[in-house]
């Protein structure tokens, strides 16, 4: 079930709902009772597309190829 974000707009108080999609838009009521609440847009936490990742940056080799423990001669 998706979870909506609102907030009371007579104590400011934002809290969250989970609920059928076909009642996102109904009335909430704030956690102290009051029924003025709004909707609030819900943010989809999905991977940022701001900050790309450099693939190549500092790639160690594939273990166990190229050490002198990952042949066994440590010890
Ligand atoms: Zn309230």
């Amino acid at each position: 079930m998706p979870r909506y974000e609102y907030r009371c707009r007579e104590c400011d108080t934002q809290f969250e709902l989970s609920r059928p999609m076909g009642e996102s838009g109904a009335p909430a009521d704030c956690p102290r009772g009051h029924a003025d609440t709004v909707k609030l847009l819900s943010t989809v936490a999905v991977g940022g597309s701001s900050a790309a990742t450099s693939p190549a940056a500092g790639a160690a080799p594939a273990g166990g190829g190229g050490g002198c423990c990952g042949g066994g001669c440590c010890g």
